[in-house]
């Protein structure tokens, strides 16, 4: 048994009550690898951000779960070494699925996590959330729930229909499970292709997708049930469309790609949104970079000299969520 405490690392609950005054959101970022770690911390020791460290189940057997946690330990004291006096970071399991993995990572170092038993009929996420929340809590571990469900593909996570959260089922389900924030569908979507071109209309000028607003009448309401209560947004990458045209234009092949506007992300973190999840920009500028690289230096073989670049552009990338989009910048000295 390892207590997050003695990582360095810190849970949720402060990080999300002083983002629902404050009007901002935590970013919360997945990571798989070195490089990506390394720029998430870089950018958030810069802009003095707390962060939210994401591991997803995908993760987990990509990289493996222990090197992952040590990865996660290893970042507080990097961004220490970037002169990030009181560094906030939480290491959160991201769409945790059994209350079996949820206890093996708050047994092992983990200082959040989220059970997603949205697909399940609503007693059943009651009853399982209730079970881990019950567990995670003896060592102050910190519950994300998730009640609606999002469509599209991340990781381990498919969904073809969504439905929006039912603003009547908050108070009962936040009560009865004492969860400490919500996830809540109100149009976000996982992966790159956020909605299908007939959910959109298209920008006569660039013939670019317009995707359909997000649902902020539901967000509207679900505050309105339970003020002040942390709510959280996944699926919430805006796919930039100057990656998507890096990509294409040198070899890749990404047609239709859409997001989330960040227009939009900027009023939700205005909100009792406290947590915004961002996964595919991250990987659209991982791939942009390297696609670059490769097709201006064929010749290159060295590892280090296109994912460096792909490093840098995901440093820039982070930096630009933090200050331009979640309002974190300078909330953790
Ligand atoms: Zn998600």
């Amino acid at each position: 048994m390892v207590n997050y405490k003695d990582l360095g690392l810190v849970n949720t609950r402060e990080m999300f009550a002083k983002a629902v005054d404050g009007g901002y959101a935590i970013p919360a970022f997945n990571f798989n690898n070195m490089e990506q770690l390394q720029a998430i911390i870089k950018a958030c020791a810069e802009t003095k951000s707390p962060v939210i460290l994401q591991v997803s189940s995908g993760a987990r057997k990509y990289a493996n779960q222990t090197l992952l946690r040590y990865m996660a330990e290893g970042a507080v004291e990097y961004a220490k070494e970037l002169g990030w006096e009181h560094p906030q970071i939480c290491l959160h399991l991201d769409h945790g699925d059994t209350f079996e993995l949820c206890k093996s990572c708050v047994d092992f170092g983990f200082s959040s996590v989220m059970i997603d038993g949205s697909s399940l009929p609503y007693e059943e996420n009651i009853a399982l959330t209730k079970k881990v929340v019950e567990y995670a809590h003896q060592f102050d571990v910190t519950v994300e729930a998730e009640l609606g469900v999002l469509a599209g593909v991340e990781d381990d996570v498919v969904a073809e229909e969504s439905h929006y959260t039912k603003p009547e089922e908050v108070i009962d389900f936040a009560t009865r499970t004492g969860c400490d924030s919500l996830a809540i569908s109100i149009g976000t979507s996982h992966g790159a292709y956020k909605f299908k071109p007939e959910q959109c209309t298209r920008d006569p000028q660039t013939g670019k997708l317009v995707p359909p607003p997000l649902a902020f009448d539901v967000l509207a309401e679900i505050e309105k049930k339970l003020p002040g209560f942390p709510i959280v947004l996944h699926g919430s990458s805006s796919v930039p469309q100057e990656y998507v045209d890096i990509i294409n234009t040198h070899g890749g092949n990404l047609p239709d790609a859409v997001g989330i506007p960040e227009d939009q992300l900027r009023k939700a973190a205005k909100s009792a949104v406290c947590k915004i999840n961002i996964d595919s920009d991250s990987r659209l500028a991982f791939t942009a970079a390297v696609r670059k690289v490769f097709a201006e230096k064929p010749g290159e073989f060295d590892p280090r000299k296109y994912c460096g670049p792909a490093r840098d552009e995901m440093t820039k990338l982070y930096k630009h969520k933090i200050i331009e989009v979640l309002g974190s910048d300078g909330k953790a000295e």
